[in-house]
C-alpha cells in the first residue's frame, strides 16, 4: 500500500547509515567526496554514473530532503536550492533563452513579479501577464515565443485560487509546461501535480520550514513533459558543455523523465551555484515532518480570523479562499483537500492609514516581511513587499493600497482573536 502524506513527510528519503544507525537524519558537512576511482571520477562527470562530486552539485543531506518533497508532491524528482527565488529564475532560464516569452499570472509574489517585469528582459526573456480570475487572457497571450505557463496556486497577496486542471489543460493544448510556485499552498493542502501540473516549485523559508529560521526552494519536476518539440531549443540543440549532448533525447533510459531537473542541477544549479547549505536542509527536514499539523492548525485559526474581521464593522471587506462568499471559494473547495492555508488580506474602513496604524497597534503579531511562520504576522504590501510596483501594476496585481496582509500562527486562537479585536478597538 501507498504511504500516506503523514507517513511519508516523516520517513521517506532517510536511508539508515549502516555505520552510525543515526535514527535522525545526519548533516553532511561536506564540500567534496572521494572519487572510489579515476574511472568513477569520469562516469560521474560525464553523466553516465550518479553520485555525489562537490556540494554545489548534490550533498547528502539534500538528497534527502529532496526524496521526501519528491515523495510528498507525488513528482519524479527535485532539486534543493537557496531560496524559492533562485528556483523560479533556475526554473525559468532552464526552458526559456533568449527570444523567448513566459506567459504569467499578475498577481505573483512581489519579488516574482519583479524578476520577470524588470531582470529577465536584461536577458532578452519577456512576460506576458494575464489575469488569472480570466483564464482566456492567458490563451490570447501565448505566441509561437512562448515557453511556459506560470501561476502560483493561491495568489500573493490577493489569495486567487489558481484553476490549475485548466491552465494545465491549456499548456498541454499548446504543448508549453504549467509551472506552478504552490509556496501557499503547500503539498498538504494540495498537490500541483495531480491536476497536471508539470513544474511545482516551493518557498522552503514559509510553511514547510514553518518557523522563520531557514531561506531555501525547491523545484521539483513531474518527469511528465516532453520537451522534443524544437521550440525547446536548450532541449534540442547540442549541449557544447555535454560534448554536444541532447538533452531532449540523448539521455539513458533512468534519467530520460527527468531531464527537466537533471538539467537544472547540472546546468544552472552547476554554474550559477545558488545551491542549499546541509544545515539548511536539515531544518527544512525538521519542519517537513510536522508540516500537516501545522497547516492545520494555520488553517484552522486563519479560517476563525477570517470570520471574526468578516463580522467587524470596522473592517471594509476581506479575502480567505474558505469564506462561502470569497470568490476563490470554489475553486478552493474543489483544489485544497486539508484546509484554505495560513493566509488572511483584508482592509479596513479608513483605508491605508487606518491599515498602518492597525499593524502598529498588534501585540502578538510581529510586523515582517515574511509568511508561514509559526508566529502570527502582518504586513501592508502597498508600502514594503510590493513597493517597488508603480500604482498602475498595484491595481492590476489586485494590491489594494489598504490592503493588510496576516499569516496566521498555529498559537491559541483566543489570544490571536484577542489582539486583533484590541487593535481594531483602538481604531
Ligand atoms: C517567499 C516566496 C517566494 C520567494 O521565496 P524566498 O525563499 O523568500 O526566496 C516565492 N514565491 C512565493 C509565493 C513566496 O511566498
Amino acid at each position: 500500500m501507498k504511504q500516506k502524506f503523514e507517513t511519508l513527510a516523516v520517513h521517506s528519503g532517510q536511508t539508515v547509515n549502516q555505520n552510525t544507525m543515526a535514527r535522525g537524519i545526519e548533516i553532511c558537512r561536506s564540500t567534496a567526496f572521494l572519487f572510489k576511482s579515476h574511472e568513477h571520477a569520469k562516469n560521474l562527470f560525464g553523466l553516465k554514473e550518479l553520485g555525489n562530486i562537490y556540494s554545489r552539485l548534490t550533498n547528502p543531506t539534500n538528497a534527502v530532503l529532496e526524496e521526501r518533497i519528491t515523495a510528498l508532491e507525488g513528482g519524479a524528482a527535485s532539486v534543493v536550492v537557496a531560496s524559492g527565488t533562485s528556483a523560479i529564475h533556475y526554473t525559468v532560464i532552464n526552458i526559456a533563452e533568449m527570444g523567448d516569452e513566459i506567459v504569467a499570472s499578475d498577481r505573483l509574489y512581489g519579488g516574482t513579479y519583479t524578476m520577470f517585469s524588470a531582470i529577465l528582459p536584461q536577458f532578452g526573456i519577456t512576460t506576458k501577464f494575464a489575469d488569472i480570475n480570466n483564464p482566456e487572457t492567458f490563451e490570447k497571450q501565448i505566441t509561437e515565443k512562448t515557453r511556459m505557463i506560470y501561476i502560483e496556486s493561491i495568489g500573493n497577496p490577493t489569495l486567487d485560487v489558481a484553476d490549475i486542471k485548466l491552465f494545465a489543460d491549456m499548456a498541454h493544448k499548446h504543448n508549453l509546461p504549467l509551472v506552478v510556485d504552490a509556496t501557499f499552498s503547500t503539498p498538504y493542502l494540495m498537490r500541483a501535480i495531480e491536476h497536471g501540473a508539470d513544474i511545482v516549485i516551493n518557498s522552503l523559508t514559509k510553511w514547510i520550514g514553518g518557523h522563520g529560521s531557514a531561506i531555501g526552494g525547491v523545484v521539483t519536476d513531474a518527469g511528465k513533459f516532453d520537451f522534443s518539440d524544437k521550440k525547446f531549443a536548450l532541449y534540442n540543440k547540442p549541449d557544447a558543455n555535454y560534448h554536444g549532448m541532447k538533452w531532449a533525447t540523448d539521455l539513458p533510459e533512468p534519467l530520460a523523465p527527468i531531464k527537466f531537473a537533471l538539467r537544472l542541477r547540472t546546468v544552472p544549479l552547476r554554474n550559477l551555484g545558488a545551491c542549499l547549505s546541509a544545515d539548511n536542509s536539515w531544518i527544512f527536514i525538521q519542519g517537513l515532518e510536522s508540516l500537516s499539523l501545522r497547516m492545520e492548525r494555520h488553517s484552522e485559526n486563519a479560517l476563525k480570523v477570517a470570520k471574526y474581521l468578516e463580522s467587524h464593522d470596522k473592517v471594509e471587506w476581506v479575502r480567505y479562499p474558505g469564506l462561502e462568499k470569497d470568490p476563490s471559494n470554489t475553486l478552493a473547495k474543489k483544489y485544497l483537500n486539508n484546509g484554505f492555508g495560513g493566509m488572511v488580506v483584508f482592509g479596513i474602513k479608513g483605508g491605508l492609514v487606518a491599515g498602518g496604524k492597525f499593524i502598529e497597534l498588534l501585540k502578538l503579531f510581529s510586523h515582517v516581511a515574511n509568511v508561514g511562520d509559526a508566529k502570527s504576522l502582518a504586513i501592508h504590501p502597498a508600502s514594503t513587499s510590493h513597493s517597488q510596483m508603480t500604482e498602475e501594476q498595484l491595481i492590476s496585481s489586485g494590491v489594494k493600497t489598504d490592503l493588510v496582509r496576516l499569516s496566521i500562527g498555529i498559537e491559541h486562537i483566543d489570544d490571536i482573536l484577542n489582539d486583533i479585536k484590541e487593535a481594531l478597538d483602538q481604531i
